[in-house]
Formats: C-alpha cells, structure tokens, sequence
C-alpha cells in the first residue's frame, strides 16, 4: 500500500491509539443495505475498511445491513458479494447479518425501558415530526412519554405479537425533546412493519432502525473502527448514548466519518438508480453508463483500476466532487500496460490500392504492443482493398490544401499511399477512394510531411465486421445530486453503436478481453455473433483525456 491509504487522518487517529494500547485490535466493518448494487462509493468504503484491517492485522467484516424487510432482496445481496470478491477482498469468516442479532438488539430494547431510557409512543408519523420541532424551534414531548416502564413494556410486547397496525406505534429513545440536535430528540428505536423478512421470514413484525441497530451490531462484533460517511456526524452522539446506556463501556466502538464521493456528471445514490430503471432511462443496474460496479465491470473496468482510483481520491472530512477523468486515466493506465494493440476502423471508407496485384498474398508481422515484446506478434494479410477511417479521410486527405494527386498517406505498419480520386455518389457522399502504394516503403524513415499522415486500417481480406458500443455520460450537468429533477437533464447522446471492422485475429481471443485499438481507445470484446458473423465490442476508455464540457 502506498503512502496515500497511511497518511489518512483515519490511519493517524490509529497509529495514536496503537501507541496509547499496542495490543488494540483494528477490526472494521463493510455494512451494506441489500437494497441495491454497490457502485463506486462502496468501492471507496471497501477500499477504506479492508485495506485497514489488512495493513493492522486485523480483521474486516462483511455485515449486511438488513433492517427493513419493504427494500431488501436476496439477490441483491448475491450481486454485493459478487462484487466485493470481484474487486480482491475476502471478509472475514461468514458473512454477518443484522438480522441474526434481531432477538439480541429487543432485549436491549427492553433493557432501555427498564432504565426508564425508551418509551413506546402511541403517536402517528406526522405528528412525531409535528412534535419534534426544527432546528429554530424546539421540541415538543409526546403525551405518552412518561408512561410507566410497566405499560411501556407491555405495549412493546404487544407491539411484537402484532397487535398493532404499521405506524400506530413506535419505540422512541427517551433523550431530550429540546436538544439542538434534531436526531437526539426522542429518535424512534423501533417501527412495526409487517413483511416478510428474507431471513427471518414472518418472526418479527417489528424492526429496528438504523440508528439502534448499527452500534449494538458494530459493538457485537467487536468492532473497534465504526467508519461511516459525513451525513453521520450527528448520528454519532445518538451512536454513543445507546453504547454507553447499554452499558458497553469496555473499549466501545468508535464512529468516525469520511467524505462521500461525488463524481462529476454522475449519480451514485441508489433511490435514484431506481427512478432511472423504473422511468426507462436505462434497464439495469448494470447498464455501464452508472458507476456501479457490475456496469464498470460491464464496461470493462478492472478490479485494479478501481482500487487505484480509491487510492488516489484518498479519504479526508472535505466533501468535493471528483473529476471523471481520474477515474478514466486510472483504467488507461492499467490497460496501457496489459492489453494488446489491434487495429479497427469504426466509420469505414473503403480504399483501392489499384496498383496492388489482386493475388498478392503479402503477410505483414505486426507486434501486440509496442514495448511489451512478450506480448508477441500477429500476422495480417494485406490486400489491394482496405479499410480506413472517415474522419481520416475527411482530415487528412479532403481537408488538404494539396492537389488530390499530391496527397499522400502512410499505412500504419504498411505502404505510402498515393491518393489519385475521390469517387462520390450523385449526392456527393465518398463511395471509396482510388490511391496507388509505392513499393518499399514499409518500415523505411518517414520524411516529415508524411508523420502526420500515418493512419491505421484494416484489410477486406484480413477482417471482420464488429459493432461497437459507446457509452457517455448519462447526465448534462455536472452535479445531477444536486437537481431536483434529475429527468430533466438526461444526455439525450449517452448511448450510440458504430458498425465496422477489425482485424479477424482478434477471433483467437477470449470474450471479455480488453485490447487497445490502435489511434482510437481502449475496448471490451464482448461477444462474437457466429451466425451473422460479427463481433460487439464496448468502448472502456480513449486514448486522451477528452475534455468535458456542457455542450454537445
Ligand atoms: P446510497 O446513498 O447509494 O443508497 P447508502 O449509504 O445508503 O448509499 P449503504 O448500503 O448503506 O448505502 O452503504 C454501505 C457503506 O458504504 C456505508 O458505510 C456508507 O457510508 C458507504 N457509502 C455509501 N455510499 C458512499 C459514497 N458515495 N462514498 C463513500 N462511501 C459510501
Ligand atoms: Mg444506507
């Protein structure tokens, strides 16, 4: 681990403890609600905890969060696992659940209304928050609050066995209606919701909130580094009271908070993944347009590069939003080193080298990568019909200020080619493009008018024809979290397919192999369509950082 992950303030607030009490266990904990797919926040969080646990000897949980049976779902959290083993870390031992410390978490329940410390309030929703006041008003106490332990008790139990509807009642914390801190004025314990749980199916109608249920779970497990983001500050006075009036008092959990990452043009929170499946904008969590991990994944991001990018964010109490191209230039960097280069022409304009024999069988040895000799070479077979870029026609041979017969071009790892006519349909678009090579010029110097002309291809002979997926943003502005609508400002352009061809040794490849297509970008193959004879690729990354701006 570099020096980033050891010079957090979270590592300082360790190394201080370590020296106070050298034989401190460092135990953290990656909590996930099962009501969605991780993305690149939880990745940040992952990162963070297990990385910790690692670098102290200690250990790092995997706890799922499960207090609200209406959102949670087994397959959700099949895909959390999936993707946290996909990015390198194994928790420790099984795979923790709220849910297994319901029966433990009611006993601390009643244990607070013992002490005289919760009470089960019998008013409806709106009116606990018509009570509870705002940060210029103060609270207001419920009727119900100096119920007897007795009838508190009682009414707990009752609410338990069902005897009562969703919302009639609720267990409130019984700490001070005037505090300034509106979550420490009487915030609710326990609400009743009749569903079935994913694990404990039909056992309890009752279930703890996040607040009451997180520290008791965290102190059960002995966790020692409860870590969470900033919207927690003032959860953590409500965290300490409920350790310390439950009496864990010997070396309790401690919360501390780190920024959430923001990206730009990006969302990451969950509920509105959700709004842009249920309104059509996209169809699955996977969809590589979001920064979830299985749409990363999807993409053709590795575990590396994102586990790069956590590290470079670094972690600090500053919210900020991070730029795209640090997450881009983190997956450039990873494949630059590891992928092979290919050629592929996305806008095809077909070029006849008229001078070429038809049945010349010339076989041109290519290298995969250009410093990476073990990568070794591939064989393509040059013909007198060729593929080339539009855009390179358009910049490089009608843009000119030459004589159309004075315009000459290179073949990357191939022939000079002399261009002669341009020939045009009635409507004036390129039908193909007549040029003429000259002998010997394959691997010779290059004079320097010519450096700026080379260009990649592919042969008709030595391709086949691939779809290429692109995937944009998915935002226009770039802080869709703070829109009140993020319907509104939907990139019309986010997604779009190009038809060309590559070069058909990319047939020997595996599906999912990343390669690098020469002057273009970084690509995912995806699949390869036998029957219609095809391949599909999906664009990772360019080649250069793109700049971004509002306009399209
Ligand atoms: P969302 O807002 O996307 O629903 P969440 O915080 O509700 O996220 P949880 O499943 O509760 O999602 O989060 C599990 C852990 O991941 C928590 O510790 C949370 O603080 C952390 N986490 C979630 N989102 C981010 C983020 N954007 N940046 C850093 N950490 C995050
Ligand atoms: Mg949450």
């Amino acid at each position: 681990m570099s020096d980033i992950i050891n010079n957090n303030f979270i590592h300082n607030i360790i190394k201080k403890d370590l020296l106070k009490n050298p034989k401190k266990k460092i135990n953290t904990r990656f909590p996930p609600e099962p009501n969605g797919y991780l993305h690149l926040g939880h990745a940040k969080a992952i990162f963070l905890n297990f990385n910790l646990a690692k670098k102290y000897n200690g250990t790092c949980n995997l706890r799922f969060d499960d207090t609200n049976p209406k959102t949670e779902n087994l397959k959700y959290i099949k895909s959390i696992k999936k993707d946290i083993r996909w990015l390198g870390y194994l928790w420790n031992n099984h795979s923790n659940y709220t849910s297994q410390y319901f029966k433990k978490i009611y006993q601390y329940a009643k244990k607070l209304i013992k002490k005289n410390l919760a009470y089960v309030d019998q008013l409806n929703q709106i009116e606990i928050k018509k009570f509870r006041g705002t940060l210029k008003e103060k609270g207001i106490n419920s009727p119900f609050r100096n119920q007897t332990i007795k009838k508190n008790l009682s009414l707990f139990k009752k609410m338990k066995n069902g005897f009562f509807k969703e919302g009639e009642m609720c267990l409130r914390a019984k700490i001070n209606m005037k505090s300034n801190f509106l979550l420490l004025r009487d915030p609710v314990l326990y609400r009743i919701i009749y569903k079935n749980h994913y694990h404990t199916k039909k056992k309890w109608c009752i279930y703890p909130t996040y607040d009451f249920a997180h520290c008791i779970s965290d102190a059960l497990e002995n966790i020692t580094y409860s870590l969470c983001t900033l919207e927690f500050l003032e959860n953590k006075k409500l965290y300490k009271w409920i350790l310390k009036n439950l009496n864990f008092k010997k070396n309790p959990p401690i919360q501390y908070e780190y920024s959430r990452l923001n990206l730009e043009y990006s969302i990451l929170s969950k509920r509105k993944i959700k709004i842009l499946i249920k309104k059509k904008i996209i169809k699955k969590w996977n969809d590589p347009r979001l920064l979830t991990l299985s749409g990363l994944r999807k993409k053709g991001y590795t575990p590396n590069s994102i586990n790069n990018f956590c590290e470079k964010i670094g972690f600090t109490k500053q919210n900020s939003i991070i730029q795209l191209k640090l997450l881009e230039s983190c997956i450039r960097k990873d494949l630059n080193l590891t992928v092979h280069r290919k050629m592929a022409i996305l806008n095809p304009v077909m070029l006849i080298i008229t001078n070429y024999p038809k049945n010349l069988k010339e076989i041109l040895k290519v290298k995969n990568h250009p410093t990476n000799k073990n990568m070794g070479f591939r064989e393509i077979l040059f013909s007198k019909k060729i593929y080339i870029e539009e855009e390179d026609v358009k910049k490089k041979i009608l843009n000119s200020k030459k004589k159309i017969s004075d315009i000459k071009i290179k073949l990357r790892y191939a022939y000079v080619i002399k261009i002669y006519k341009i020939i045009k349909d009635k409507n004036h678009n390129i039908l193909h493009i007549l040029g003429k090579y000259k002998q010997n010029t394959i691997g010779k110097k290059l004079n320097n008018s010519l450096k700026n002309k080379i260009i990649h291809w592919v042969s008709k002979k030595n391709s086949i024809p691939a779809i290429f997926k692109f995937y944009n943003k998915l935002f226009l502005k770039k802080n869709p979290e703070k829109e009140k609508n993020i319907l509104n400002i939907i990139n019309p352009n986010s997604y779009y397919i190009n038809k060309g061809f590559v070069e058909n040794s990319i047939l020997t490849y595996k599906i999912n192999t990343a390669l690098q297509f020469e002057r273009l970008g970084y690509f995912l193959y995806i699949n390869y369509n036998i029957k219609k004879n095809f391949l599909i690729f999906n664009k990772i990354v360019s080649l250069k950082q793109k700049k971004y701006s509002n306009k399209f």
